[in-house]
């Protein structure tokens, strides 16, 4: 028996899905632990091209049980449309390989809407939210004003609640926000509609998975998005509404207590960010759209191009930290062979001091990245397979990385396909 977690080491966007796709043949179980449709994952393989958002990424392997946890926040609508797009394609979703937690927290069209009116007051001091009810659904959560998936198989019981919390809902949309009310009817069919097709794929998750774990089955956790996103530990505000970190895997899956044998960390060869927040290596102009270009940087859920920048050393060695990663995934190294020299971030200069620790989110606004260029490897690196084959630039670029931030690479991935993956 053994278990890992597959978790972003920044800001989102490394490639775990794509880490996810390749290790599930090693395990029985891949859970998602934290998240909602906010975000997600691309995977290409003999099914063809998918962007995953809540289903985990082992819904292609035979044999894997997937499992979407209780720390998920699950909008009826986008995953029936997820299973969907799925079947068409051929791929296998059905209650025997997808499981959904009852005690999953449902996000309502009155979340999104939320979501929207919120962003929409904040006007030029927005989150960057990508609105689709995220930080609405976790803070009703924690005021325990949300509706579980369990309660599917409870309608008398959800409709009374629904009923409750709605009217609460509603104090806030129509006084606080001035907006028109959220109807109760209208929110319950939509329940109804979508809910229906998904109570065949409600259970209790985390006694199957004490189960699993009990009969010896390895379990794979997947994240989404990364450290630098995390609740408690990211660039707060800037951060999502939940925990992206490898500590939160248990707990998002109801399992007790318990280690994680296995910790790998997603680093992208180079930074990218979507929406907000301090960004402290982001480049602008042409150096940046090439950059964008030639790693078809934009957002999965929201098609929303992607800040890009110099892989940054603090940043990475800070989500290693968090993350308490033991090994590191290197993806898309094949993107950089276009430059002739490849900047990377080795340090920050706050209030004129150079600093090597990530710093408090308060100082990031104003710190400047101290700038090394390493040299580029300049040819296609897209069919080598051993490590050892990789151009000596290549190689040196993610031996530094392993030196600066102090974690073993043992995955580098050179191409978004599966097979597309050099092991160390
Ligand atoms: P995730 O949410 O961490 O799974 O990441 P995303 O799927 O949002 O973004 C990663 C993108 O990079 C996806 O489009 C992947 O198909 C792609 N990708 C992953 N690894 C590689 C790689 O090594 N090379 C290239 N060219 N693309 C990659």
């Amino acid at each position: 028996m053994s278990n890992c977690a597959i978790v972003g080491i920044n800001w989102g966007d490394e490639g775990k899905g794509r880490m996810v796709d390749l290790i599930t043949k090693d395990f029985d179980v891949v859970v998602r632990y934290q998240g909602g449709s906010n975000a997600g994952h691309t995977v290409i393989n003999e099914y063809g091209k998918h962007a995953l958002h809540l289903i985990p990424s082992g819904i292609f392997t035979a044999g894997a049980v997937n499992v979407l946890g209780n720390g998920v926040a699950v909008n009826l609508k986008s995953l029936w449309g997820e299973i969907e797009n799925l079947v068409n394609s051929g791929v296998k979703v059905t209650p025997e390989n997808l499981k959904i937690s009852d005690r999953a927290s449902i996000v309502m069209p009155y979340h999104v809407r939320m979501d929207e009116l919120e962003e929409l007051r904040l006007k030029d001091k927005k989150y960057g939210s990508t609105k689709q009810g995220i930080a609405p659904v976790y803070s009703d959560k924690y005021q325990k004003k949300t509706i579980m998936m369990g309660e599917l198989l409870h309608m008398d019981y959800l409709r009374a609640r629904l009923k409750d919390i709605l009217e609460w809902k509603n104090l806030i949309i129509e006084g606080v926000y001035g907006a028109e009310k959220s109807d109760f009817d209208e929110v319950m069919e939509w329940v109804e509609t979508y809910g229906a097709k998904l109570a065949p794929f409600v259970c209790d998750t985390a006694a199957f998975l004490r189960d699993a774990e009990a009969a010896g089955k390895s379990i794979l956790f997947e994240a989404q998005l990364g450290a630098l996103r995390d609740l408690d530990m990211g660039i707060y505000p800037y951060s999502t509404s939940s925990n992206t970190t490898a500590g939160y895997a248990r707990v998002g899956s109801g399992m007790p207590a318990g280690s994680l044998d296995r910790v790998i960390g997603v680093v992208k060869a180079y930074s990218t960010c979507v929406g907000e927040g301090p960004f402290t290596t982001e480049w602008f102009g042409e150096e940046a759209e090439k950059l964008r270009e030639a790693g078809g940087e934009y957002g999965a859920s929201t098609g929303r191009p992607r800040r890009v920048g110099a892989l940054d050393y603090v940043a990475t060695r800070y989500g290693v930290q968090v993350q308490g990663a033991t090994e590191l995934a290197v993806t898309k190294m094949d993107i950089l062979s276009y430059l002739d020299e490849i900047p990377v971030c080795t340090g920050y200069l706050v209030d004129g001091k150079e600093v090597k620790d990530f710093p408090f989110p308060a100082l990031l606004n104003d710190a400047k990245p101290i700038i090394k260029m390493l040299p580029g490897w300049k040819c296609d690196i897209s069919g080598v397979r051993e490590f050892s084959e990789l151009p000596k630039a290549a190689q040196d670029y993610v031996i530094a990385l392993e030196e600066e931030v102090g974690c073993r690479v043992s995955y580098v991935s050179v191409g978004a396909e599966r097979d597309r993956i050099i092991l160390r």
